[in-house]
């Protein structure tokens, strides 16, 4: 039997951030990813999901080695990526790319189009200017631009053809994996199908690994495999993307798809909402991070930070929460959303995949 290993993943990844002190506050850490264990595998995507200032655009950042880790590690096919010599990183770095949010600030307003997306080519595979053009037209045909579009400045286009040469660009080295951090969030509601519909037939078409980094659920519900939610710097659950929107365990999930119309649309809506304000990353809650907005929480919450453990009825779903189970008795789990059973049974079969190989390699 063949063996699924993650391509990608965190061991007990953290990251934290001094902010100075000013005049009217002490200096202070930010914890904005704390403990993360997390594996990605070959050819899904995983959706990242959380309320701003979750950390979650940062643990993607950390995962393609874009930003250092404060601690723990990031596994590439099995190399951590903290080991490695400079030489080894830069080639490594060819693999694992990003598409960032804004496609207005991310392109050089000063660089032709052609050069933007052949730099990489021309960093990495050193080509001349000859076969440099010929890549880059070919780049541009995959993500829907036309060749000649190679001679014109990024303030020439709109802001979905402008991701698009992001696209292109972060494709030229021929990544495995690419890390979208909110990929679509700063286009018009109307851009955002094409471009999701454009990574998703460029994943199937390239064999790319998605990680994908958003808010906004109505998207994640659509395109991922599966889901990771995170509050506070921690993951608190993760499933396949059909159990977490139909049947969500963590309280924080159950609230977060609730208060998201467009991740709940068909669904009967939970009484749940979200309340107060995420507490601040400089001081996290002790126990349990969602205790102070969790409806169900009990003096155990404020002092023991639960493990994300295993959850749930399917293999690999896993849950951070003492109580899910009492709250899911409860109906606090009830289905929100009607099955759409070939779906569910597709993402399962790739999840249960993944977790039996997972439990093979302990
Ligand atoms: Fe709520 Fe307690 Fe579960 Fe945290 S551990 S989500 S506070 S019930």
């Amino acid at each position: 039997m063949t063996r699924l290993r993650p391509i990608i993943e965190a061991i007990g990844l953290e990251k934290r951030f001094t902010l100075s002190a000013g005049p009217f506050r002490p200096q202070a850490t930010v914890h904005a990813v704390d403990g993360v264990d997390l594996a990605v595998y070959p050819g899904e995507t995983l959706a990242l999901v959380g309320e701003s200032g979750c950390g979650k655009s940062t643990l993607g950042r950390m995962l393609v080695g874009l930003m250092p880790p404060s601690g723990g590690d990031v596994i590439y096919r099995g190399r951590n990526l903290a080991g490695l010599a400079e030489k080894d990183r830069r080639a490594l770095r060819r693999d694992l790319q990003i598409i960032f949010q804004d496609p207005f600030s991310s392109l050089n307003p000063r660089m032709l189009v052609g050069d933007i997306v052949g730099e990489p080519l021309w960093l990495h595979d050193g080509l001349g200017r000859r076969a440099r053009r010929e890549r880059v037209a070919e780049l541009l045909g995959l993500v829907g631009l036309a060749a000649e579009h190679a001679e014109r400045y990024p303030h020439e286009f709109s802001g979905g053809q402008r991701q698009r040469i992001g696209i292109a660009r972060a494709l030229a080295s021929r990544p495995t994996v690419i890390v979208g951090d909110e990929p679509v969030s700063a286009l018009d509601i109307s851009v955002q199908a094409q471009i999701v519909n454009l990574l998703e037939e460029l994943k199937e078409r390239l064999g790319l690994t998605l990680v994908v980094v958003a808010h906004g659920l109505g998207v994640i519900r659509h395109m991922s495999d599966r889901v990771a939610v995170m509050y506070l710097g921690e993951i608190v659950e993760v499933a396949t993307a059909d159990a977490l929107f139909e049947t969500p365990l963590h309280p924080y999930t159950q609230a977060l798809i609730a208060a998201n119309p467009a991740a709940a649309a068909g669904a009967r809506p939970k009484r749940s909402l979200l309340e107060g304000e995420v507490p601040s990353p400089t001081a996290p809650p002790s126990g349990c991070r969602f205790h102070t907005r969790c409806p169900h929480a009990r003096a155990l919450c404020r002092d023991s930070r639960p493990p994300l453990a295993p959850a749930g009825s399917d293999i690999g779903w896993q849950v951070a929460c003492h109580f899910w189970a009492d709250i899911a008795a409860a109906g606090g789990g009830a289905p929100i959303a009607p099955a759409r059973p070939a779906a569910l049974t597709r993402r399962l079969a790739l999840f249960t995949a993944h977790s039996t190989a997972s439990r093979h390699e302990e």
